[in-house]
Protein backbone atom coordinates (compact mmCIF):
# COMPACT_ATOMS: atom_id res chain seq x y z
CA UNK A 1 0.00 0.00 0.00
CA UNK A 2 1.29 3.61 -0.77
CA UNK A 3 0.44 7.11 0.54
CA UNK A 4 -1.92 8.70 -1.06
CA UNK A 5 -2.18 12.02 -2.02
CA UNK A 6 -4.51 13.96 -4.82
CA UNK A 7 -5.89 16.95 -6.07
CA UNK A 8 -9.04 16.17 -8.58
CA UNK A 9 -11.40 18.65 -9.98
CA UNK A 10 -14.57 17.44 -10.45
CA UNK A 11 -16.18 19.29 -13.63
CA UNK A 12 -20.35 20.66 -13.33
CA UNK A 13 -22.22 18.52 -16.05
CA UNK A 14 -25.60 16.89 -15.72
CA UNK A 15 -25.51 13.32 -17.35
CA UNK A 16 -28.30 11.60 -18.99
CA UNK A 17 -28.17 8.09 -20.35
CA UNK A 18 -30.81 6.34 -21.54
CA UNK A 19 -31.51 4.52 -24.91
CA UNK A 20 -34.70 5.51 -27.19
CA UNK A 21 -35.26 8.58 -24.42
CA UNK A 22 -33.36 11.50 -26.19
CA UNK A 23 -36.35 14.00 -26.89
CA UNK A 24 -37.45 13.42 -23.67
CA UNK A 25 -33.87 13.92 -21.54
CA UNK A 26 -33.38 16.59 -24.20
CA UNK A 27 -37.04 18.62 -23.69
CA UNK A 28 -35.78 18.09 -19.59
CA UNK A 29 -32.15 19.47 -20.00
CA UNK A 30 -33.66 22.53 -21.79
CA UNK A 31 -36.35 23.07 -19.16
CA UNK A 32 -33.68 22.63 -16.98
CA UNK A 33 -31.62 25.50 -18.28
CA UNK A 34 -35.00 28.20 -18.87
CA UNK A 35 -33.82 28.77 -22.05
CA UNK A 36 -36.34 29.51 -25.27
CA UNK A 37 -34.44 30.40 -28.29
CA UNK A 38 -32.50 27.49 -29.36
CA UNK A 39 -29.76 27.68 -32.08
CA UNK A 40 -29.52 23.52 -33.06
CA UNK A 41 -26.08 22.57 -34.75
CA UNK A 42 -26.01 19.03 -36.64
CA UNK A 43 -25.08 18.43 -40.22
CA UNK A 44 -26.85 17.47 -42.99
CA UNK A 45 -27.18 14.10 -42.24
CA UNK A 46 -27.96 14.08 -38.71
CA UNK A 47 -30.71 16.53 -39.97
CA UNK A 48 -33.97 13.44 -40.01
CA UNK A 49 -32.12 11.82 -36.17
CA UNK A 50 -32.33 15.73 -35.26
CA UNK A 51 -35.82 16.71 -35.99
CA UNK A 52 -37.04 13.42 -34.62
CA UNK A 53 -35.93 14.22 -31.51
CA UNK A 54 -36.33 17.73 -31.84
CA UNK A 55 -40.46 16.92 -31.98
CA UNK A 56 -41.97 20.09 -30.25
CA UNK A 57 -39.10 21.74 -29.49
CA UNK A 58 -38.60 25.48 -31.11
CA UNK A 59 -35.66 25.75 -33.26
CA UNK A 60 -34.84 29.49 -33.79
CA UNK A 61 -31.95 28.57 -36.19
CA UNK A 62 -30.59 25.34 -37.52
CA UNK A 63 -26.56 25.45 -38.58
CA UNK A 64 -26.10 22.63 -40.51
CA UNK A 65 -22.37 24.05 -41.42
CA UNK A 66 -20.39 20.84 -39.22
CA UNK A 67 -16.84 20.85 -40.39
CA UNK A 68 -14.17 18.56 -39.12
CA UNK A 69 -11.25 20.08 -36.64
CA UNK A 70 -13.89 23.60 -36.72
CA UNK A 71 -12.35 25.64 -39.34
CA UNK A 72 -12.10 29.82 -37.66
CA UNK A 73 -14.44 31.22 -40.45
CA UNK A 74 -17.02 28.08 -39.96
CA UNK A 75 -16.56 29.12 -36.24
CA UNK A 76 -17.72 32.75 -36.88
CA UNK A 77 -20.70 32.54 -39.30
CA UNK A 78 -22.14 29.87 -36.56
CA UNK A 79 -21.47 32.78 -33.85
CA UNK A 80 -22.83 35.42 -36.46
CA UNK A 81 -25.94 33.31 -36.40
CA UNK A 82 -26.25 33.05 -32.95
CA UNK A 83 -26.32 36.35 -32.91
CA UNK A 84 -28.40 37.57 -35.56
CA UNK A 85 -30.91 34.80 -34.25
CA UNK A 86 -30.86 36.24 -30.88
CA UNK A 87 -30.86 32.52 -29.11
CA UNK A 88 -30.18 31.92 -25.42
CA UNK A 89 -29.05 28.59 -26.06
CA UNK A 90 -26.83 25.71 -27.96
CA UNK A 91 -28.51 22.31 -28.98
CA UNK A 92 -25.19 20.19 -30.58
CA UNK A 93 -26.49 16.76 -32.02
CA UNK A 94 -23.92 14.89 -33.76
CA UNK A 95 -20.07 13.55 -33.42
CA UNK A 96 -16.84 15.71 -31.99
CA UNK A 97 -17.34 18.34 -35.21
CA UNK A 98 -20.84 19.44 -34.35
CA UNK A 99 -19.86 19.85 -30.40
CA UNK A 100 -16.71 21.29 -31.42
CA UNK A 101 -19.06 23.86 -33.58
CA UNK A 102 -20.83 24.61 -30.39
CA UNK A 103 -17.96 24.70 -28.26
CA UNK A 104 -16.26 27.31 -30.97
CA UNK A 105 -20.12 29.33 -30.57
CA UNK A 106 -19.85 29.36 -26.38
CA UNK A 107 -16.35 30.44 -25.81
CA UNK A 108 -17.50 33.95 -27.70
CA UNK A 109 -21.08 33.61 -26.41
CA UNK A 110 -21.45 32.28 -23.08
CA UNK A 111 -24.26 30.41 -24.42
CA UNK A 112 -24.60 27.34 -22.49
CA UNK A 113 -24.84 23.77 -24.62
CA UNK A 114 -26.71 20.88 -24.54
CA UNK A 115 -24.87 17.86 -26.20
CA UNK A 116 -26.11 15.06 -27.71
CA UNK A 117 -23.34 13.20 -29.21
CA UNK A 118 -23.82 10.40 -31.48
CA UNK A 119 -20.47 8.98 -32.27
CA UNK A 120 -18.14 8.33 -29.32
CA UNK A 121 -15.32 11.38 -29.50
CA UNK A 122 -16.10 12.15 -26.27
CA UNK A 123 -15.45 16.13 -26.95
CA UNK A 124 -18.98 16.28 -25.03
CA UNK A 125 -16.91 16.01 -21.33
CA UNK A 126 -14.31 18.13 -21.71
CA UNK A 127 -13.80 21.75 -21.92
CA UNK A 128 -11.36 21.92 -24.28
CA UNK A 129 -11.98 23.83 -27.47
CA UNK A 130 -9.87 23.44 -30.79
CA UNK A 131 -10.32 25.70 -34.41
CA UNK A 132 -7.76 25.58 -37.16
CA UNK A 133 -6.95 28.68 -39.39
CA UNK A 134 -4.98 28.55 -42.06
CA UNK A 135 -4.11 24.61 -41.33
CA UNK A 136 -3.04 25.11 -38.30
CA UNK A 137 -4.92 23.65 -35.16
CA UNK A 138 -5.39 25.53 -31.53
CA UNK A 139 -6.79 24.44 -28.94
CA UNK A 140 -7.76 26.00 -25.22
CA UNK A 141 -9.45 24.80 -22.41
CA UNK A 142 -12.40 26.86 -21.06
CA UNK A 143 -15.07 26.57 -18.81
CA UNK A 144 -17.96 28.24 -20.72
CA UNK A 145 -17.53 25.64 -23.47
CA UNK A 146 -18.40 22.63 -21.22
CA UNK A 147 -21.72 21.45 -22.33
CA UNK A 148 -24.51 22.17 -19.53
CA UNK A 149 -25.93 18.66 -19.91
CA UNK A 150 -25.14 15.50 -22.13
CA UNK A 151 -28.21 13.41 -23.62
CA UNK A 152 -26.60 10.08 -24.25
CA UNK A 153 -29.00 7.47 -26.27
CA UNK A 154 -27.29 4.81 -27.93
CA UNK A 155 -30.09 4.11 -30.44
CA UNK A 156 -28.80 7.60 -31.86
CA UNK A 157 -25.60 5.70 -32.62
CA UNK A 158 -26.69 2.43 -34.46
CA UNK A 159 -26.40 3.84 -37.97
CA UNK A 160 -22.91 4.45 -37.71
CA UNK A 161 -21.24 2.60 -39.76
CA UNK A 162 -18.64 -0.33 -38.18
CA UNK A 163 -15.41 0.83 -39.52
CA UNK A 164 -16.07 3.99 -38.14
CA UNK A 165 -17.61 2.62 -34.49
CA UNK A 166 -14.14 1.42 -34.60
CA UNK A 167 -11.89 4.17 -34.55
CA UNK A 168 -14.52 6.24 -32.87
CA UNK A 169 -14.38 3.96 -30.06
CA UNK A 170 -10.77 3.48 -30.32
CA UNK A 171 -10.44 6.64 -29.99
CA UNK A 172 -12.15 7.03 -27.11
CA UNK A 173 -10.06 4.27 -25.60
CA UNK A 174 -6.95 6.29 -26.43
CA UNK A 175 -8.53 8.83 -24.16
CA UNK A 176 -8.79 6.34 -21.10
CA UNK A 177 -5.24 4.47 -21.72
CA UNK A 178 -3.07 7.69 -22.15
CA UNK A 179 -5.02 9.22 -19.28
CA UNK A 180 -3.06 6.82 -16.90
CA UNK A 181 -0.01 8.67 -17.28
CA UNK A 182 -1.36 11.91 -18.39
CA UNK A 183 0.28 15.14 -16.10
CA UNK A 184 -2.53 15.18 -14.32
CA UNK A 185 -3.33 11.58 -13.35
CA UNK A 186 -5.30 10.33 -9.95
CA UNK A 187 -6.51 7.62 -8.26
CA UNK A 188 -9.89 8.42 -9.16
CA UNK A 189 -9.60 8.87 -13.46
CA UNK A 190 -7.33 5.62 -13.39
CA UNK A 191 -10.58 4.15 -11.74
CA UNK A 192 -12.33 5.58 -14.31
CA UNK A 193 -10.35 5.00 -17.11
CA UNK A 194 -10.07 1.03 -15.95
CA UNK A 195 -13.69 0.83 -16.07
CA UNK A 196 -14.06 2.86 -19.35
CA UNK A 197 -11.26 0.24 -21.04
CA UNK A 198 -13.83 -3.35 -19.80
CA UNK A 199 -16.71 -1.03 -21.41
CA UNK A 200 -15.15 -0.59 -24.35
CA UNK A 201 -13.80 -3.82 -25.31
CA UNK A 202 -16.60 -5.78 -24.42
CA UNK A 203 -19.38 -2.80 -26.40
CA UNK A 204 -16.76 -2.74 -29.55
CA UNK A 205 -16.57 -6.48 -29.61
CA UNK A 206 -20.20 -6.50 -29.57
CA UNK A 207 -21.02 -3.64 -31.76
CA UNK A 208 -18.70 -5.26 -34.75
CA UNK A 209 -20.84 -8.97 -34.20
CA UNK A 210 -23.65 -6.83 -33.98
CA UNK A 211 -23.76 -3.47 -35.44
CA UNK A 212 -27.17 -2.79 -34.56
CA UNK A 213 -27.39 -4.46 -31.51
CA UNK A 214 -28.50 -1.85 -28.59
CA UNK A 215 -26.03 -3.77 -25.62
CA UNK A 216 -22.74 -3.07 -27.56
CA UNK A 217 -23.72 0.54 -28.38
CA UNK A 218 -24.62 1.02 -24.67
CA UNK A 219 -21.24 -0.27 -23.35
CA UNK A 220 -19.68 1.18 -25.95
CA UNK A 221 -21.12 4.83 -25.21
CA UNK A 222 -20.76 3.83 -21.74
CA UNK A 223 -17.01 3.41 -22.20
CA UNK A 224 -16.38 6.69 -23.98
CA UNK A 225 -18.26 8.71 -21.27
CA UNK A 226 -16.10 7.32 -18.79
CA UNK A 227 -12.76 7.34 -21.07
CA UNK A 228 -13.54 11.02 -21.47
CA UNK A 229 -14.09 11.94 -18.13
CA UNK A 230 -10.86 10.56 -17.11
CA UNK A 231 -9.09 12.26 -19.87
CA UNK A 232 -10.93 16.28 -19.16
CA UNK A 233 -9.13 15.50 -15.34
CA UNK A 234 -5.75 14.09 -16.42
CA UNK A 235 -4.88 16.32 -19.00
CA UNK A 236 -3.30 14.88 -22.59
CA UNK A 237 -0.57 12.58 -22.14
CA UNK A 238 2.07 11.80 -24.98
CA UNK A 239 -0.68 9.86 -27.27
CA UNK A 240 -2.73 12.99 -27.25
CA UNK A 241 0.29 15.02 -28.19
CA UNK A 242 1.51 12.72 -30.89
CA UNK A 243 -1.91 12.66 -32.69
CA UNK A 244 -2.60 16.27 -32.16
CA UNK A 245 0.69 17.08 -34.28
CA UNK A 246 0.08 14.80 -36.98
CA UNK A 247 -3.29 15.59 -37.49
CA UNK A 248 -2.30 19.37 -37.71
CA UNK A 249 0.61 18.25 -40.16
CA UNK A 250 -0.75 16.15 -42.53
CA UNK A 251 -4.29 17.02 -42.06
CA UNK A 252 -4.96 13.01 -40.99
CA UNK A 253 -8.71 11.73 -39.87
CA UNK A 254 -9.00 12.39 -36.32
CA UNK A 255 -10.28 9.11 -34.92
CA UNK A 256 -8.36 6.51 -37.59
CA UNK A 257 -5.04 8.50 -36.10
CA UNK A 258 -5.97 7.52 -32.81
CA UNK A 259 -6.68 4.07 -33.69
CA UNK A 260 -3.42 3.83 -35.67
CA UNK A 261 -1.16 5.38 -33.08
CA UNK A 262 -2.06 4.15 -29.48
CA UNK A 263 -0.64 0.68 -30.16
CA UNK A 264 2.72 2.14 -30.58
CA UNK A 265 2.51 4.47 -27.37
CA UNK A 266 1.15 1.30 -25.71
CA UNK A 267 4.27 -0.56 -26.43
CA UNK A 268 6.55 2.76 -25.82
CA UNK A 269 5.63 3.34 -22.12
CA UNK A 270 4.03 0.53 -20.84
CA UNK A 271 7.49 -0.76 -19.30
CA UNK A 272 8.00 2.31 -17.46
CA UNK A 273 4.33 2.33 -16.37
CA UNK A 274 4.04 -0.99 -14.55
CA UNK A 275 0.71 0.17 -12.51
CA UNK A 276 -0.97 1.61 -15.92
CA UNK A 277 0.38 -1.16 -17.62
CA UNK A 278 -1.33 -3.90 -14.66
CA UNK A 279 -4.92 -1.73 -14.89
CA UNK A 280 -5.05 -1.94 -18.59
CA UNK A 281 -3.62 -5.43 -18.83
CA UNK A 282 -6.18 -5.84 -15.98
CA UNK A 283 -8.97 -4.39 -18.03
CA UNK A 284 -8.65 -6.41 -21.43
CA UNK A 285 -8.56 -9.73 -19.21
CA UNK A 286 -5.47 -10.27 -20.90
CA UNK A 287 -1.76 -11.59 -19.93
CA UNK A 288 -0.45 -7.55 -20.53
CA UNK A 289 -1.51 -4.54 -21.76
CA UNK A 290 -0.36 -4.51 -25.13
CA UNK A 291 -1.32 -8.44 -25.87
CA UNK A 292 -4.97 -7.21 -24.94
CA UNK A 293 -4.70 -4.05 -26.82
CA UNK A 294 -3.88 -5.71 -30.45
CA UNK A 295 -6.07 -8.65 -29.68
CA UNK A 296 -9.33 -6.11 -29.54
CA UNK A 297 -7.50 -4.12 -32.40
CA UNK A 298 -7.51 -7.64 -34.93
CA UNK A 299 -11.04 -8.10 -33.58
CA UNK A 300 -11.87 -4.83 -34.76
CA UNK A 301 -9.81 -4.94 -37.62
CA UNK A 302 -8.97 -1.36 -37.03
CA UNK A 303 -6.75 0.66 -39.57
CA UNK A 304 -2.89 0.03 -38.75
CA UNK A 305 -0.56 2.46 -40.84
CA UNK A 306 -0.63 5.83 -41.21
CA UNK A 307 0.40 5.63 -45.03
CA UNK A 308 -3.01 3.83 -45.17
CA UNK A 309 -4.64 6.85 -43.74
CA UNK A 310 -3.11 9.57 -45.65
CA UNK A 311 0.62 10.53 -44.19
CA UNK A 312 3.55 10.81 -46.47
CA UNK A 313 6.85 9.58 -44.93
CA UNK A 314 8.73 12.79 -45.84
CA UNK A 315 7.23 14.60 -42.92
CA UNK A 316 7.78 12.07 -40.17
CA UNK A 317 11.25 14.23 -39.28
CA UNK A 318 9.63 17.19 -38.78
CA UNK A 319 6.20 15.38 -36.87
CA UNK A 320 9.18 13.89 -34.53
CA UNK A 321 10.67 17.19 -33.50
CA UNK A 322 7.11 18.98 -32.94
CA UNK A 323 6.18 16.05 -30.80
CA UNK A 324 9.19 16.04 -28.86
CA UNK A 325 8.82 19.88 -27.91
CA UNK A 326 5.16 18.92 -26.90
CA UNK A 327 5.65 15.83 -24.88
CA UNK A 328 4.37 16.30 -21.43
CA UNK A 329 7.77 16.48 -18.95
CA UNK A 330 6.72 13.76 -16.72
CA UNK A 331 6.36 10.73 -20.06
CA UNK A 332 7.08 7.31 -18.10
CA UNK A 333 9.49 6.61 -20.95
CA UNK A 334 11.95 9.42 -21.61
CA UNK A 335 11.32 11.05 -25.31
CA UNK A 336 13.77 12.06 -27.65
CA UNK A 337 14.37 12.65 -31.44
CA UNK A 338 15.33 8.99 -32.37
CA UNK A 339 12.45 7.24 -30.07
CA UNK A 340 9.84 8.80 -31.51
CA UNK A 341 11.13 8.77 -34.70
CA UNK A 342 11.23 5.27 -34.98
CA UNK A 343 7.73 4.95 -33.66
CA UNK A 344 6.32 6.96 -35.92
CA UNK A 345 8.04 5.09 -38.71
CA UNK A 346 6.25 2.16 -37.18
CA UNK A 347 3.22 3.52 -37.07
CA UNK A 348 3.34 4.65 -40.87
CA UNK A 349 4.60 1.36 -42.30
CA UNK A 350 2.35 -0.38 -39.80
CA UNK A 351 4.26 -2.74 -38.04
CA UNK A 352 3.61 -4.40 -34.98
CA UNK A 353 4.22 -2.09 -31.81
CA UNK A 354 7.13 -3.33 -29.77
P1 LIG B 1 -17.22 13.72 -36.76
O1 LIG B 1 -18.07 14.44 -35.80
O2 LIG B 1 -16.57 14.52 -37.83
O3 LIG B 1 -18.07 12.52 -37.39
C1 LIG B 1 -17.45 11.62 -38.31
C2 LIG B 1 -18.44 11.27 -39.43
O4 LIG B 1 -19.48 10.47 -38.89
C3 LIG B 1 -19.11 12.48 -40.05
O5 LIG B 1 -19.19 12.27 -41.45
C4 LIG B 1 -20.50 12.47 -39.43
O6 LIG B 1 -21.47 13.07 -40.24
C5 LIG B 1 -20.75 11.00 -39.26
N1 LIG B 1 -21.66 10.61 -38.19
C6 LIG B 1 -21.68 11.11 -36.93
N2 LIG B 1 -22.59 10.45 -36.19
C7 LIG B 1 -23.16 9.53 -37.00
C8 LIG B 1 -24.16 8.52 -36.80
N3 LIG B 1 -24.72 8.31 -35.61
N4 LIG B 1 -24.51 7.77 -37.86
C9 LIG B 1 -23.91 7.92 -39.07
N5 LIG B 1 -22.95 8.83 -39.31
C10 LIG B 1 -22.57 9.63 -38.28
O7 LIG B 1 -16.01 12.92 -36.03
P2 LIG B 1 -15.72 12.55 -34.52
O8 LIG B 1 -14.63 11.54 -34.58
O9 LIG B 1 -16.95 12.26 -33.75
O10 LIG B 1 -15.13 13.90 -33.93
C11 LIG B 1 -13.88 14.38 -34.36
C12 LIG B 1 -13.70 15.84 -33.95
O11 LIG B 1 -13.92 15.98 -32.55
C13 LIG B 1 -12.28 16.32 -34.21
O12 LIG B 1 -12.31 17.66 -34.69
C14 LIG B 1 -11.63 16.26 -32.84
O13 LIG B 1 -10.56 17.16 -32.71
C15 LIG B 1 -12.79 16.59 -31.95
N6 LIG B 1 -12.64 16.06 -30.58
C16 LIG B 1 -12.52 16.98 -29.58
C17 LIG B 1 -12.38 16.54 -28.27
C18 LIG B 1 -12.29 17.55 -27.18
O14 LIG B 1 -12.21 17.21 -26.01
N7 LIG B 1 -12.34 18.83 -27.49
C19 LIG B 1 -12.36 15.16 -27.97
C20 LIG B 1 -12.50 14.25 -29.04
C21 LIG B 1 -12.65 14.73 -30.34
Amino acid sequence: MTSLRFDHQTLPQRVRFASSAAAENLRDALTELGAHRFMVIASRGQRAAAEAILAGVPVAHWCAEVVMHVPVEVAQRARDAAADHDVDALISIGGGSATGLAKAVALTSGLPIVAVPTTYAGSEVTPVWGMTEAGRKTTGTDPRVLPKTIVYDATLTQRLPVDLSVTSGLNALAHSVDALWAPAVDPVNAVLAGEAIRALRVGLSAVVHEPTGLEGREHTLYGAYLSAVAFASAGSGLHHKICHVLGGMFNLPHAPTHAVVLPHVLAFNAPNAPAAERRIAAAFDAPNALDGLITLRDALDAPRALRDIGMSADGIAAAADAIVAAAPAGNPTPVTTETISELLHAAWAGKEPR
